[in-house]
C-alpha cells in the first residue's frame, strides 16, 4: 500500500518536472520570413496549414503578387470582396480617423510616385506630387454591398503598413484552433505571444537602429511580454538616397511626400497586432511631439520610440511600456 502511494507521487512530480515541449516552424513569406514557437505537442501538420494561409493571405492583399485582390481592384476591376477585405478595409478607415489621416490606406500612388512600388524613384517635382494627391485619402472610397466603391478611377489601395500584422492575428486564430494556447508568432518583426514559454513569460527584444540598410541589428532592450502584439516601424533599413538626401518608404499622406520624420523607429504594443502595425507607422508619419501628445489619448497602447539627437540614439516611451 505506502508502496503504490510513493509510486503514484513519483509519476505524479516525474511528470510536473516535465519539461513543456517547444517547437518551432519557420519559412520566407511576404519578402522576409515568419517564425513560430509553440508549446504542446508537436503538430505535423503546422507549417503546411501555415503556409497556405499565407498563400491565401497574399492572393487577397499582396502588391507584389500582380493577379492578387488588391492588385486588380488598383487596375479597376470590380470585384465582390471577401469578409476579410471588407474588414481590413473598414479597420483600416477607423484608423486613418484615429491618427487623423497619418495612417492611409489608399497611400498606394505616393509610394509608387517615391519610387518604392514596382518603378523606381525618379525626379519628383512639386507639380507632380500635387497630381497624385488627388488620388489618395481614406475619405475617396467606401464599400457598397461588398464592392468597393472610389471616387476616382486613379485611386489604389496599399496594405503594406497593415497587412503583416494582420497575417499575424491569422496565424494566432490558426494555432489556436489547433488547440494550442501557448505560442508566439514573429512575422518579420511583428510579434504576438499567447500565454507562457514553458510556464515563462515571452521575452520581446527592441532593437536599436542602425546608420545603414545593411549594418548589424543589436537587440538593446528586453522584456517579458504576454497575450499583446507588438510591431515596429521604421525608416532605417528602407529608403532610397539620392544627392545625399534619404526617401523613406514612408509616407506622409497630406503632404504627399516621403517623410522626414525626426524618428528612427517606433514600436507599438496593442491587443492586436493588426492594430499595432497600423500605429506604428502613423506614429512615424506624425514624428516625435506629436506621437507623444496623441499617445497621452490612447492609453491603450504603449509605443517606444527611438530618435537620434546630438549624435546618439535616444528613446522616448509611454508611461505603460513594460
Ligand atoms: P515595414 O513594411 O517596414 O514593416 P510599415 O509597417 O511602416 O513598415 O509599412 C510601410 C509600408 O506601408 C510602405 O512600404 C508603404 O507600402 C506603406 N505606407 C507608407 N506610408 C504609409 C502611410 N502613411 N499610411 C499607410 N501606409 C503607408
Ligand atoms: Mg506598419
Amino acid at each position: 500500500m505506502k508502496n503504490s502511494v510513493f509510486l503514484l507521487l513519483l509519476i505524479f512530480l516525474m511528470s510536473a518536472c516535465r519539461p513543456t515541449a517547444v517547437h518551432h516552424c519557420s519559412a520566407p513569406v511576404f519578402g522576409t520570413y515568419y517564425a513560430v514557437t509553440y508549446c504542446g505537442d508537436e503538430d505535423a501538420g503546422m507549417q503546411a496549414s501555415l503556409d497556405s494561409l499565407f498563400a491565401a493571405f497574399s492572393a487577397e492583399f499582396s502588391l507584389f503578387d500582380s493577379s492578387s485582390v488588391v492588385c486588380r481592384l488598383n487596375r479597376g476591376e470590380d470585384l465582390y470582396l471577401s469578409e476579410d477585405f471588407v474588414k481590413l478595409l473598414q479597420l483600416s478607415t477607423q484608423i486613418s480617423r484615429n491618427t487623423h489621416g497619418a495612417f492611409d490606406v489608399t497611400v498606394a500612388p505616393l509610394v509608387k510616385l517615391w519610387g518604392f512600388g514596382p518603378d523606381s524613384l525618379r525626379e519628383v517635382t512639386a507639380q507632380m506630387v500635387d497630381s497624385v494627391l488627388e488620388n489618395v485619402g481614406y475619405e475617396k472610397i467606401g464599400i457598397e454591398y461588398g464592392h468597393l466603391i472610389k471616387r476616382n478611377a486613379n485611386i489604389q489601395l496599399d496594405f503594406g503598413a497593415i497587412a503583416k500584422g494582420l497575417a499575424v492575428d491569422k496565424a494566432v486564430e490558426l494555432l489556436r484552433q489547433r488547440g494550442y494556447t501557448n505560442f508566439l508568432v514573429d512575422i518579420g518583426g511583428e510579434v504576438r505571444t499567447c500565454g507562457s514559454k514553458a510556464g515563462k513569460p515571452w521575452r520581446i527584444g527592441v532593437q536599436v537602429p542602425t546608420e545603414d540598410s545593411e549594418g548589424e541589428i543589436a537587440s538593446s532592450y528586453d522584456f517579458p511580454m504576454c497575450d499583446k502584439a507588438i510591431a515596429t516601424s521604421g525608416n532605417y533599413r528602407n529608403y532610397h538616397e539620392r544627392d545625399g538626401e534619404r526617401f523613406s518608404h514612408i509616407i506622409n499622406p497630406s503632404t504627399g511626400y516621403s517623410e522626414r520624420s525626426d524618428l528612427l523607429s517606433v514600436s507599438v504594443i496593442a491587443a492586436d497586432c493588426t492594430s499595432a502595425d497600423a500605429y506604428a507607422t502613423a506614429l512615424m508619419v506624425m514624428g516625435r511631439e506629436k506621437s507623444m501628445q496623441w499617445l497621452q489619448l490612447h492609453p491603450e497602447l504603449a509605443a517606444y520610440l527611438i530618435y537620434y539627437e546630438d549624435g546618439d540614439f535616444k528613446v522616448a516611451r509611454t508611461p505603460n511600456f513594460p
